[in-house]
């Protein structure tokens, strides 16, 4: 079958046309940390497919879990029945959190509508507060609180609900920045349901790491207002940056979590929206129910995931990475056409001045045997937490494709 040809007439990709203007590759295996694609070259994977694939592919305790749910059950409905994959993987994730109720949706951006609908039945108000540069998801509700700039606003404007912007939150502690962030959140205080961030690690909306106090005084402020926060945990879940989630760093509990994207190790779509007592209890009736809902191939192999990370060194496995990407990339700020790089835990970001040629960096990275994503002003990685020595090989093409910058 001609894949590519079909593909190029049929398919649509994230954020692209059909077909796309940056040629997809096709990829027929995927093991470990390394992809095969269909010519036979091997790459080493920086990505994790968006976050997701902490344990690498083609793992064998996560494709055992698949196959025993699938001996018993791939689907039923959640409404009138319950299973024990879903409420043993509810149970573990609000121990895990702190946080008891436990609603499980398909996809990261259903699982941040359902935190909206949450703050806005709880509340009876209809207005959020976040910051600039973020990223929440591709749905309507979820849109409406992503980054007004380098989001989607501009082909939506008509259509998404106004909500409230405070500047992004600076990578060091910033005393103008608090005060600034406590008069914006004084002022809006009376019509706001929630406050919504990711913690400490802004992903698509640019990558940007900032200081957890600031994290910890949007949480005093929501306190001191009567307000929700809902942490958007979905990236950050974990372990990515270090520790288990991003919260963890400010020392806080968020009123309402979104998790998703590892959350299945990268094997199903699959996120939670978890909650406190008193939000659930002020709640009563959700009105929210996915098809998918709780699904048990997904919800086993969520639970195999969790299970691997409790097994695996994750917190040795992370802060080595964190240490490669320092010591690999240490050649990369200052060379011309790179305006920062930075780390955090198994991230490493390389942010440009201009726009990256999106074909020109993958190729080139390619051509280092490593699958990186550029976009924006971003070349970026966050690999599979067993990525060993292949680091180099991912820090190596980065440096390359900084180098090449200024080339034409
Ligand atoms: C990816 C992401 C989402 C959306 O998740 P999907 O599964 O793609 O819908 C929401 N919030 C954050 C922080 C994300 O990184």
């Amino acid at each position: 079958m001609d894949v590519l040809n079909l593909d190029r007439d049929h398919v649509w990709h994230p954020y692209a046309a059909v077909p796309p203007a940056v040629p997809v590759h096709r990829v027929v295996r995927a093991a470990g940390v390394r992809l095969t694609l269909a010519d036979g070259r091997e790459l080493v994977d920086g990505m994790s497919s968006w976050w997701a694939a902490i344990h690498g592919y083609n793992h064998p305790r996560l494709n055992q879990a698949v196959r025993d749910q699938l001996g018993d059950m791939a689907h039923v409905m959640f409404g009138g029945l319950t299973h024990e994959p879903a409420v043993r993987l509810a149970h573990r994730l609000a121990e895990a959190t702190g946080l008891p109720k436990v609603f499980l949706a398909d996809s990261g951006s259903v699982a941040v509508e359902v935190a909206i609908k949450m703050a806005f039945q709880l509340t009876g108000r209809h207005r959020l507060l976040t910051v600039r540069g973020g990223y929440h998801g591709d749905t309507f509700g979820a849109m409406a609180v992503c980054d007004p700039v380098n989001g989607m606003h501009h082909l939506f404007s008509g259509a998404l609900p106004q909500h409230v912007f405070a500047p992004r939150p600076p990578a060091g502690p910033d005393g103008a920045y608090l005060a600034e962030l406590a008069e914006t959140v004084a002022r809006h205080a009376h019509e706001l349901a929630a406050i919504i961030v990711e913690p400490v690690v802004q992903g698509a909306g640019g990558m940007h790491f900032y200081h957890p106090v600031h994290l910890r005084r949007l949480r005093e402020l929501a306190d001191e207002h009567g307000l929700l926060l809902i942490a958007d945990e979905i990236a950050t879940g974990f372990g990515r940056t270090g520790e288990l989630f991003g919260c963890d760093h400010a020392g806080i509990r968020p009123d309402i979590m979104c998790l998703g994207k590892a959350l299945t190790g990268g094997y199903l779509s699959l996120a939670a929206t978890l909650c406190t007592e008193r939000v659930a209890a002020g709640i009563g009736v959700l009105m929210h129910g996915p098809t998918f809902m709780g699904n048990p191939l997904a919800a086993a192999v969520a639970g195999a995931s969790l299970d691997l990370l409790a097994e695996r060194p994750w917190r040795e496995e992370v802060a080595g990475i964190e240490a490669g990407l320092t010591e690999g990339l240490s050649g990369v700020a200052g060379l011309p056409g790179v305006k920062d790089v930075r780390v955090l835990g198994a991230i490493g970001v390389i942010e440009t001045v201009e726009p990256v040629d999106v074909r020109r960096v993958q190729d080139l990275v390619m051509g280092h045997g490593v699958w990186l994503r550029p976009f924006g002003r971003l070349i970026y990685t966050m690999p599979p937490y067993g990525v060993g020595d292949d680091l180099e090989r991912v820090t190596a093409a980065m440096t390359a494709a900084a180098r090449a910058l200024g080339t034409a």
